[in-house]
């Protein structure tokens, strides 16, 4: 049996080996930034040079970079400290935005999506003529779960429109889909380093030059007032050199997205009755989510597991906690169709015989379960 067969990118890329030496090196070397002496002036120059490849990432100025703890911490940032007079989010944002404006003092609206986790510009719309402005809204490039693409210069120019300011969470983009901040029209853009083969807990708040933000995290004024604290100097090393290979690797696209119509021909050629979620849509190249009726996703995960093979039901962030899919409920999915499905996500390192050996692990669990039914 074959072990550590890697399908869960989407939870967590492994970390490129570039940047465990990224990393080492920075953390081998003493110095606080903030210091005037020389250690903290060489502790500063290894952090701008993080930034301006995580900068070169999203095709923005090193300075609208602001360095955080990870997607999470960037998406509550964004979402508590624009001062918006209301934020509008779709129905398939991540935990992280969801959770960020429970507690917000201002009237937040959610947008519908279609069957195909895309949103509705229709309902956008009419949601933007009652908000009161100025609005932020808040829509991700790419769904995590079952990775559909929104078409965010649309609807950035439709909100634009109404005078509302627009962040997009682009952590599952990043590495996946090529990202320009300027061609996006966005004024705020989050990243997370360990979707993209960096160290977790490690994140970036991207800034149009006249967005206002204000910090989550006060303290000594770190990273231009924006997000206070230390910075990991270690941790912005290995970003920096993620993001690097990150772009590079954006031409293995196409590549990638071949190894995933693969796994779904296998899929099909097995059985007709297995679902693929947002097959509709324009989805990101390494994301694949299946369901197959009748059979719960925990249970396939563990099928997988036993096979050597690492992939998740659902959300990974949710997993642990036994509910149903926010995001495939919001496409219209039946609890009983979102509790089987499960997410295939790859990367750099997956090669046709992880995805061969994926489909025939599915093709086992597939034929023992349609036997006893
Ligand atoms: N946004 C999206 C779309 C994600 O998929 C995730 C993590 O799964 C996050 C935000 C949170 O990022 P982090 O793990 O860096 O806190």
């Amino acid at each position: 049996m074959k072990t550590n067969i890697y399908l869960d990118y989407n939870a967590t890329c492994p970390i490129r080996p570039s940047v465990i030496d990224a990393v080492s090196i920075a953390m081998a070397e003493v110095g606080n930034p903030s210091s005037v002496h020389q250690a903290g002036r060489n502790a500063k120059a290894v952090m701008e040079e993080g930034r301006t490849k995580v900068a070169a990432l999203v095709g923005c100025r090193p300075r609208d970079v602001a360095f955080c703890s990870g997607g999470t911490e960037a998406n509550n940032t964004v979402l508590q400290g624009t001062g918006a007079a209301s934020v509008i989010i779709s129905a398939v944002e991540h935990d992280s935005v969801l959770s960020a404006v429970k507690d917000l003092d201002v009237p937040v609206f959610k947008v519908r999506t279609d069957a195909n986790g895309m949103v509705d510009k229709g309902h956008l719309e009419e949601l933007l003529k009652t908000a009161p402005q100025p609005a932020l809204v808040s829509i991700m490039m790419a769904n995590n779960e079952m990775g559909a693409i929104q078409d965010i210069p649309q609807l950035v120019e439709l909100a634009k429109g109404f005078g509302a300011r627009f962040h997009t969470d682009a952590v599952q983009a990043a590495g996946k889909l090529p990202l320009d901040m300027k061609a996006l029209g966005v004024d705020y853009l989050t990243l997370s380093s360990h979707k993209i083969g960096g160290p977790q807990g490690m994140g970036a708040i991207v800034l149009a030059p006249t967005a206002p933000l204000k910090a989550l995290v006060v303290g000594g004024g770190q990273e231009l007032a924006r997000r206070s604290g230390t910075e990991n100097v270690a941790g912005v090393a290995g970003f920096g050199v993620a993001a690097y290979e990150a772009l590079v690797g954006l031409s293995s696209a196409k590549a990638v997205s071949e190894l995933r119509n693969r796994l779904e021909q296998g899929i099909r050629a097995v059985s007709n009755e297995a679902i693929i979620l947002a097959e509709g849509a324009d989805r990101l190249p390494n994301t694949s989510c299946i369901a197959m009726p009748g059979v719960k996703g925990e249970t396939q995960v563990m099928h997988f597991d036993l096979a050597g093979i690492c992939i998740s039901s659902g959300s990974a962030c949710s997993s642990g906690k036994v509910k149903v899919s926010h995001v495939l409920s919001a496409m219209g999915y039946s609890n009983e169709v979102a509790e089987s499905s499960i997410r295939i996500s790859m990367g750099y390192g997956t090669t046709p015989s992880d995805v061969d050996a994926f489909v025939a692990a599915w093709a086992k669990l597939y034929e023992r379960t349609s036997k006893k039914a």
